[in-house]
């Protein structure tokens, strides 16, 4: 199964050098979930042949507008492609308000259901939970209330091990293996035990986003020995104190999260405009955090099982 980022936009405040403002695409099995949605996401999801229709969850972090200035133009374009799904879109208190004031003086009417969910920024809350998957929010520290996002596979069933299988075995103890149950007999004796026919489960794999935030260490407990963290890095170490001031984080701050917590990888972003080359970026977060990569607009980044 797929379980891939694909970075629409990573800049802050304002664009500048193509760089664009944050909106993330990702992809877990038959799931597409958007993760903010700056302004003119909806053309970097059409330029990157993304199904846009497809995406049934949206996630907004905080309500600054590098984060969801291009939302009221992607759920009307979504009515324009007749969309009929229901959207579910969790955001912070005054979102709701904002849309739908936006369509009231529109008069506009969307022909699918909108369900806004309101996050709570002080706590860690489960958002969204199926078979294989897991969402909760992160609370994170910025100037406004501010939520990150933790996606998180379940744990998988063991493997079948087809060359272990005998031929004639039923589907029904299939099914029993497959629930992690030894195969008996009418009588309750022990035919085969489970492992000599499977294989250990694949990993459950893990991706959090943590964007807006200055540093603050209280995060870590929830993104220990995460596969992949996307976590902000507006501004190059020198400006730590702008930083602080402004509630963002620096470039060895990111890297320091990423090495308490035991990622295996981080990718920072949301960049500050005032930098055109980002090779400093990348060269100070991995004198702390060697696994790192920058977040650049059009590329994937995917997690391995
Ligand atoms: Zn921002
Ligand atoms: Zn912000």
């Amino acid at each position: 199964l797929p379980f891939s980022l694909k970075i629409l936009g990573a800049n802050s405040a304002t664009p500048a050098y193509g760089r664009h403002h944050t909106a993330q695409l990702l992809n877990i099995g038959n799931h597409h979930f958007l993760i903010d949605c700056g302004e003119g996401t909806q053309e970097r999801l059409k330029t990157y042949k993304a199904k846009t229709l497809k995406i049934n969850q949206i996630f907004i972090s905080h309500l600054h507008g590098d984060h969801y200035l291009g939302l009221m133009g992607l759920i009307y374009t979504m009515h324009l492609l007749k969309r009929k799904d229901d959207l579910h879109i969790f955001g912070q208190r005054g979102l709701k308000e904002i849309i739908i004031t936006q369509l009231k003086y529109s008069e506009s009417r969307i022909h699918y259901r909108i369900h806004f969910h309101e996050l709570n920024p002080e706590i860690s809350e489960t958002l969204f939970e199926d078979e294989i998957l897991l969402i909760k929010s992160i609370p994170l520290t910025h100037r406004i209330a501010c939520s990150g996002f933790l996606f998180q596979e379940k744990e998988k069933p063991v493997r079948i091990n087809k060359a272990k299988l005998p031929q004639d075995i039923s589907l029904q103890n299939i099914i029993r293996l497959k629930n992690g149950l030894d195969i008996l007999d009418d009588d309750g004796n022990l035919i085969y035990k489970n492992t000599e026919l499977t294989l250990p489960p694949r990993r459950s794999r893990s991706y959090a986003f943590c964007s807006d935030t200055k540093y603050d260490a209280s995060i870590i407990p929830y993104i220990k020995n995460i596969d992949l963290l996307y976590h902000e890095a507006t501004f190059l170490a020198d400006k730590e104190e702008w930083a602080n001031l402004t509630f963002h984080s620096t470039t060895t701050q990111a890297g320091l999260i990423a090495k308490s917590a035991e990622v295996g990888k981080l990718a920072i972003g949301h960049y500050s405009a005032r930098y055109k080359d980002l090779s400093p970026f990348l060269n100070e977060t991995q004198q702390i955090f060697k696994n790192t990569v920058l977040a650049i607009e059009g590329e994937t980044i995917d997690v391995e099982d």
